[in-house]
Order: C-alpha cells, then sequence, then structure tokens
C-alpha cells in the first residue's frame, strides 16, 4: 500500500493542526518549568501560558476561568464530573439519570456508581435517537443529584436538546452535566443560556493533541476530587499540569471558534453532497435525525450486505467506522443503533463517516466513489 487510505474517522480522532503543534513546541524544551513553581521565572513562564489557555477556555464556553478544571482528557472528565458529583451530594439523595446511547466514559462510571448502591435511570431514546423530555422530566425525583446527557453523538451525531434539559434541571434544582467531546468546537455551546452546570470536552478531536481536556464545574457546586496529591487545579485535579498539551488545547479551541461559521457550512455542504451521491443506492438508511445532527457526521446501515466484505473491501482506500465495536473476537453491535430499534443485523451493518478540517472536495468524490462501487461489487 503505497499511499495512506482517505482519512474519513474524524469523530474517532484528529490530526493536529499545524498551528497547535507550533504554538505547544516552546513548552518542551524551552519553556519547561512547572506551573506551580511560583519562586522563579520558568515557574511564571508556564504558568501564564496556563492561564491565558484557561480563559480562552472560559471563554469559548461563557464561564469564568476559576471553573475550568485541567484533566487527561474527557474519559477522566467525566469520571470527575460523575463520581465527584454524586460524593459531594450523598446527603441530598443516591439517584441518577442518564441515557442509554451516552459514550461508555459516562455509562460505566454509572454502573460502577450501580454496584456502589447508587440507582440509576438509563432513558431510551426516540427512533431518531433523540431523548424525549417528557419521559426525563418524568424520571427526575426528589432525590436525583444528577443528570448526565452528552451534547452530541459521537456515532449518529445527533444534538440532544441541552437548553430545554437545562431548564427541566435548574427547574427542579438538580445538577446538569454533558459530555461536549463531539460537540465543543463544531457548535456553539453556552453554559450561561443552556444552563449546564458541568461539561467534559477533550482536545484531540479538535485538532489538538491527546491526553488533554477540561471539566467545566459552575462555581458553588461542591465536587469531590478523584486525584489527591499536590492540590493543583484548586484541589480538584492533582497532579503537574502538562503544559505544552495545554497550550494545544487553547490554540486548537482559538482556531475552532474562528472558523466555526464557515467550517459548519462547508462541511455540511460536503456531507450533504455525499448523502446524496450515496442514497441513489438501494437499501441504504441513515441512522439518527436528519437535521438535528453534527454538520460533519454521516451515518447509515447498508441492507443486504455483509459489514464485514464491506470493510474489506474498502479497508485498503477509506480508513472510516463500522457499528460495532470489535469486543475480543465477536463484534458486538452498537448500543447506540441498537437503541434507535435496530435488529442486531441491522445495526452491524452501519457505518459511521466522519468529515472534518482536512476533508476536500475532491475527498468526497472519491469516498463517494469508493463506497458505491464496492457496494456495488458485492449486491
Ligand atoms: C472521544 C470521546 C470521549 C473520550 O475522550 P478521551 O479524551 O479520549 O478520554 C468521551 N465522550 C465522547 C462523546 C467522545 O466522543
Amino acid at each position: 500500500m503505497s499511499r495512506r487510505p482517505l482519512y474519513l474517522d474524524y469523530h474517532a480522532t484528529t490530526p493536529v493542526d499545524e498551528r497547535v503543534l507550533s504554538a505547544m513546541q516552546p513548552y518542551f524544551c524551552e519553556s519547561f518549568g512547572n506551573p506551580a513553581s511560583s519562586a522563579h521565572y520558568y515557574g511564571w513562564e508556564a504558568e501564564t501560558a496556563v492561564e491565558q489557555a484557561r480563559r480562552t477556555l472560559a471563554q469559548a464556553l461563557n464561564a469564568t476561568p476559576e471553573e475550568i478544571i485541567f484533566t487527561s482528557g474527557a474519559t477522566e472528565a467525566n469520571n470527575l464530573a460523575i463520581k465527584g458529583i454524586v460524593e459531594a451530594h450523598l446527603t441530598k439523595g443516591r439517584h441518577l439519570v442518564t441515557v442509554c446511547t451516552e459514550h461508555s466514559a459516562v455509562l460505566e462510571p454509572c454502573r460502577y456508581l450501580e454496584r456502589l448502591g447508587f440507582e440509576v435511570s438509563y432513558l431510551p431514546v426516540q427512533p431518531d435517537g433523540l431523548l424525549d423530555l417528557t419521559s426525563l422530566a418524568e424520571t427526575l425525583r426528589k432525590d436525583t443529584i444528577l443528570v448526565s446527557v452528552m451534547a452530541a453523538n459521537n456515532e449518529i451525531g445527533v444534538l440532544q436538546p441541552l437548553t430545554e434539559i437545562g431548564q427541566l434541571c435548574r427547574d427542579r434544582d438538580i445538577i446538569f452535566h454533558t459530555d461536549a467531546a463531539q460537540a465543543f468546537g463544531k457548535i456553539e455551546l453556552d453554559v450561561q443560556a443552556s444552563a449546564i452546570d458541568l461539561l467534559s470536552l477533550t482536545a484531540h478531536k479538535l485538532y489538538g493533541p491527546k491526553g488533554i481536556g477540561i471539566l467545566y464545574c459552575r462555581q458553588g457546586i461542591p465536587l469531590a476530587p478523584q486525584l489527591h496529591g499536590g492540590g493543583q487545579e484548586a484541589g480538584y485535579r492533582s497532579g503537574t499540569l502538562f503544559t505544552p498539551q495545554i497550550v494545544g488545547l487553547g490554540k486548537a479551541t482559538e482556531l475552532a471558534l474562528t472558523e466555526l461559521p464557515t467550517e459548519q457550512q462547508r462541511l455540511k455542504n460536503l456531507r450533504d453532497r455525499l448523502w446524496q451521491a450515496l442514497n441513489s443506492l438501494d437499501g441504504l438508511m441513515l441512522n439518527g435525525h436528519p437535521s438535528q445532527r453534527l454538520p460533519h457526521n454521516l451515518n447509515f446501515s447498508v441492507n443486504g450486505i455483509s459489514p464485514e466484505a464491506l470493510l474489506k473491501k474498502i479497508r485498503p482506500h477509506l480508513a472510516i467506522s463500522t457499528g460495532s465495536a470489535c469486543a475480543g473476537r465477536r463484534a458486538q453491535p452498537s448500543h447506540v443503533l441498537t437503541a434507535l430499534g435496530h435488529s442486531a443485523p441491522l445495526a452491524r451493518s452501519a457505518l459511521r463517516l466522519g468529515l472534518g478540517r482536512f476533508t476536500t472536495s475532491v475527498d468526497i468524490g472519491a469516498a463517494s466513489k469508493i463506497l458505491r462501487q464496492a457496494i456495488g461489487e458485492l449486491r
């Protein structure tokens, strides 16, 4: 294989933007100080860079810098949010609410808490992947501590009604957390307008480096730290701050917000063109709400052909994901597609395409040709 396959899996991760890499570079060998070293120049230099990134993140969310906690990514942020909130609110109750299409980084902390005696309601979704607000309202109780609903789904890209959920929770004095790993920098987010109390995000879905993210936690909401040590991040998350990654996240945020309006439109046009080209084939079915979804997401099931055979054919040319996660050697259908009411074979035959910053119009033409040809040959 002389050429690398075309990458259309931007929901899994994204390449680091060269401009982000350049911003990070000085903080490895030259400006290497520990931001916590308050006695000398090297510490101040690193601290200044960290605090600038913190302000950028806060501004992007309409939050304040004190509300930003740096973590190793969205998995850690979700764990800190969910475990940290329940631990700090034990006197109120032991009930949590989430949705069955959440990322495993939300579902698994919830299952862990169930084993410790907490009660978790996993709400179903409608066939379009969206949460039903009436059933959410009916599930909320006096002893409900936390509601966790993702902003955008990582498989089907659907956008949950954050503002409506936030209002429902605010009216009942229930804390609202959202996993915005896929949404941040791709759609507008505002923690005030949507009454969001906690929000997780990660840099590597945003053309930034892997291993860095944040938890936004609204001022005044008690949160129990899950990592104890030197007391960094106001005691909420101990551990020496990774200055280069933090600077990278700040730069990635700045770029994403500047380019958001034009990029949204560009990717939506490319995505719609790709779907139009593919949808003229028989037996394709779009998964998830047709318009209330990320502009760069496409997810569809292909009826009547073996997903393994299809993937084998396209793999040398195209890097995309299927609707199954390989747990060992047996492919399990995705829990998200099963939650839409799909049968196991239909869920397994789903393809997820994620477009991104470096996807061109030529790429879309090529992807459409590769997929049409492969599906045609297998029919
Ligand atoms: C990628 C992703 C995560 C995990 O983020 P990491 O930074 O890789 O830990 C969590 N939630 C969603 C929705 C994601 O897409």
